[in-house]
């Protein structure tokens, strides 16, 4: 199996040199460069598994560097990196499609931690066969590769964190989900994080999908428990 390939986008040296330094002793391949304009240049020349994102470049914001990527390649995971008092641009980042971010200065074992959860995960979201194909249910028709679904309503654009919630579902069809798992899976937060913003998401899920969101006969709620899946109810 070939290892992961990461592009890593930082311009201060040492940062950049113990994060490669690291990265590679975990196996990974690792592309490092210091400034936007290198960055798209190898984005355009490689499928890489991971961007890794630093905010402040010589020669541009990375959050413009992110939009331009998401726009390419819309499952790509891309971690930002982001130091103290940029809190307005970590929120900026996560709607511009970053998946995940961490302020510097960071601990290295929490870095490698996420590295190692978001590969994990977009391996999930990017199974090799069925999920690829439109997926059925109800009078639902969810295709997570255009990141585009068919509705009741008509046809609606997903968000990738709507897509990544859907995959994980589509791929756990039937077995009841812990939130903790859930919110680990899909959001890469620990299962004591608030999970409310997981219930708005089921409540948005139901929405769209759902005949009768107030009885949903496919995002069911587990008491206690979670959530459990259902592609076709009373089978
Ligand atoms: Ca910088």
């Amino acid at each position: 199996m070939r290892p992961p390939h990461i592009l890593l986008v930082e311009d201060e040296v040492h940062i950049a040199q113990g994060l490669v330094f690291n990265l590679e002793l975990e196996n990974y391949r690792v592309t490092h460069v210091d400034t936007g304009a290198a960055a798209m240049q190898a984005f355009a020349a490689t499928a890489f598994d991971l961007v890794i994102l630093d905010l402040m470049l010589p020669d541009s914001h990375g959050l413009d560097l992110c939009r331009q990527m998401r726009k390419q390649a819309p499952q790509l995971p891309i971690l930002i990196l982001t130091a103290l008092g940029e809190e307005k641009d970590r929120v900026k980042g996560l709607q511009e499609g970053a998946d995940d971010y961490l302020n510097k200065p960071f601990n290295l074992d929490e870095f490698l931690l996420r590295v190692r959860g978001m590969l994990r995960r977009s391996k999930w979201y990017r199974p090799e066969a069925d999920l690829s194909e439109p997926y059925l249910f109800g009078n639902n028709r969810v295709d997570l590769d255009n990141l585009k679904a068919k509705t009741r309503q008509g046809e609606i654009t997903l968000t990738e964190l709507e897509a990544r919630m859907l995959a994980t579902f589509f791929a756990t069809e039937g077995q009841t989900l812990r939130r903790g798992d859930l919110l680990e899976q899909v959001w890469g937060l620990s299962s004591d994080t608030e999970t409310r913003s997981l219930d708005n998401f089921i409540v948005r899920l139901r929405k769209y999908f759902e005949e009768d969101p107030s009885q949903p006969q496919h995002f069911l709620t587990v008491r206690g428990r979670g959530y459990r899946f259902v592609q076709k109810p009373g089978a």
